[in-house]
């Protein structure tokens, strides 16, 4: 049933892109990583928080925000975006969803929110395809996919996650796995949207675990997504953003940062407090 109106969709003109595409002119690799791609370090809020919560951390982060270079941006549940939006207003720190629907136009999807109501609340992202949500909600790559599209086309930046589970790494499965993940938005989506998003690695193994991949597993595995990337767009692989996460706390922080691949951190528990959450943005320098 998703399949005709997920391909009319796919037909509709491009959104106007808000981000310039980086121009690259080195093979350095730290070179390349300052000139051509920002740290960001996101926050996903999950099923966590309450209005107490957003009032807490907006203002201790809207006090404390310019202590870091690093982009910051927090995604917490829907109903909390307006209160949130407001708590961190003129901070600069972005604010994003974390998940919408895969269909933008509005109608009878009941408990479903599309792109464009995330951006009349406030939001400039939102998460995608987040390993819980294909696990336990049954999001397929194509529904990922349309999610990407609806994202871009609503002018939102879709931060889309990958990522194996254990059982899948232990197989040595972990880079086939992957590279389906990725494939498939190349496949299914169009260079001007995939132009557009962020890329979080997330294995399934490390996310509220506190087992982190170690920063050498994290480096070679963003390696390996940017070579595969570069194997469809050699300019994308450069400028895409690729962040690690999964059990990301101030104590890990800067050795996962250090990889010439990681780009930021996608950070769901220590998120829920500024302090951590800020801690963290400090050790992207
Ligand atoms: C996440 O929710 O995406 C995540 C990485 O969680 P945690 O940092 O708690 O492992």
């Amino acid at each position: 049933m998703r399949s005709p109106m997920w391909l009319a969709r796919r037909r509709a003109p491009p959104p106007t892109p808000e981000r310039a595409a980086p121009v690259v002119t080195t093979t350095n690799d730290e070179e390349r990583r300052t000139m051509s791609r920002r740290t960001l370090i996101a926050g996903n809020w999950k099923m966590n928080g309450s209005a107490a919560a957003v009032d807490a951390f907006a203002s201790a982060v809207a006090a404390d925000a310019g202590s870091t270079d690093a982009d910051l941006l927090v995604c917490v549940p829907f109903v909390y975006i307006e209160r949130m939006a407001r708590g961190l207003a003129d901070t600069g720190v972005a604010l994003g969803a974390q998940n919408l629907a895969d269909v933008g136009e509005p109608g009878a999807y009941t408990g479903e929110v599309n792109g464009a109501m995330l951006r009349e609340s406030g939001c400039t992202h939102v998460i995608v395809g987040h390993s819980e949500r294909r696990a336990m909600y049954g999001e397929t790559d194509s529904v990922v996919a349309a999610k990407l599209e609806a994202a871009v086309a609503a002018g939102l930046v879709p931060v889309v996650c990958v990522g194996e589970t254990l059982v899948e790494r232990e197989a040595d499965r972990a880079e086939a796995v992957l590279s389906a993940q990725v494939d498939s938005l190349f496949e299914q989506c169009r260079p001007e949207s995939l132009a557009r998003m962020v890329l979080a690695y997330e294995p399934v193994w490390a996310i509220g675990t506190g087992r982190s991949a170690s920063p050498e597993q994290a480096q070679a595995i963003h390696a390996f997504l940017r070579g595969r990337i570069a194997e469809q767009d050699a300019t994308l692989a450069n400028s895409m953003q690729l962040l690690y996460g999964g059990s990301v706390k101030p104590d890990n922080a800067a050795a996962l940062f250090a990889g010439a691949d990681v780009d930021g951190a996608l950070v769901g528990g220590a998120s829920l407090k500024a302090d951590s959450f800020l801690d963290i943005a400090r050790a992207a320098q």
